[in-house]
């Protein structure tokens, strides 16, 4: 095409995108529209009910698809929660930690209890079908511990490596739960934890995202994204209070957070960790999942 041919070329086409005046042209390709569901997931603790059957109709009534156990005692309750589960739609998401001891423990009687009951809940999440069982390495009140250098890193993840591949001998995963600053320093960020999961080179180690927590971040959008497919689980709560989404008015905002969720297809749970201000706990519960359904569907 010689220079005279190209410019008669270009200003056709841009004669053909100024015919209408005042409309918007537009080049790009459409959007598909997002089509990622919310897959709401409800602590055991924070849904009303006396048994756990109520709480699963609870649940129901509400379309909420995923119930989060403590591990505290799961061994003994796969029978229980296996029945009351059978012929729903919930499934149990991840279980909320609940073992003894910590793994970054210097004294090695409480590392070995943790071993011990944190093996011997990963065992019962596999059997109910969990994703995975949510810990935190270390606590800030947790004494005494192991320094905060290179060499321990070095050794979480060389621990998390094997109890990764147990996890995933019994069908499911340990998730890194990052915290504040104030509860545990060793682990506040969820890119950081993705870069453990990343380190621990186990398929069976991934790490999730705490809305409450993540108030450090500087951004939940790029803080889900960096964690892309380490990210198993998700909990939320008010961001002022730590009470029921929405409690905190205008600072409940979750849009940016989720858009990074939909656009990683994310296939796991938003799980409710909080309190609750009102007296009413099903209708604030009712109004949560409601806000949070159509920030969803805005993200
Ligand atoms: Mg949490």
């Amino acid at each position: 095409m010689d220079r005279k041919t190209f410019l008669k070329t270009t200003l056709a086409g841009a004669a053909a995108l100024a015919v209408a005046p005042g409309t918007l042209v537009s080049c790009a390709t459409p959007q598909k529209k997002n089509s990622t569901p919310l897959r709401l997931s409800f602590q055991e603790g924070v849904t009303p009910g006396e048994s756990l059957a109520q709480k699963l109709d609870f649940m129901e009534k509400l379309g909420v698809t995923g119930f989060e156990p403590g591990g505290r005692g799961l061994a003994g309750r796969v029978q229980e929660i296996r029945e009351a589960l059978q012929g729903r739609d919930i499934k149990v998401s991840a279980i909320c930690a609940g073992f003894e001891g910590f793994m970054l423990a210097q004294d090695p009687e409480e590392k070995a209890k943790f071993d011990t009951s944190m093996r011997e809940i990963v065992r019962a999440a596999g059997e109910l079908g969990s994703t995975g069982v949510i810990m935190v390495p270390v606590f800030n009140w947790q004494q005494p511990v192991l320094p905060h250098t290179l060499e321990t890193r070095e050794y979480l993840c060389a621990q998390l490596h094997d109890l990764g591949e147990f996890a995933l001998s019994c069908g499911t995963s340990v998730i890194l739960e990052p915290l504040n600053r104030k509860e545990a320093f060793y682990l506040r960020l969820v890119a950081d934890a993705a870069a453990i999961c990343r380190d621990a080179d186990s398929e069976g180690v991934k790490c999730m995202g705490d809305f409450w927590h993540m108030q450090e971040e500087t951004s939940d959008y790029a803080a889900f994204m960096a964690a892309g497919s380490y990210l198993r689980h998700v909990h939320i709560a008010s961001r002022g209070n730590r009470v029921m989404p929405g409690e905190d008015g205008e600072k409940d905002k979750y849009v940016d957070g989720f858009r990074a969720l939909k656009e990683l297809e994310y296939p796991y749970y938003v799980s409710l960790e909080c309190g609750c201000r009102g007296e009413d706990r099903a209708a604030a519960l009712e109004t949560a999942a409601n806000l949070l359904r159509s920030q969803w569907e805005e993200a």
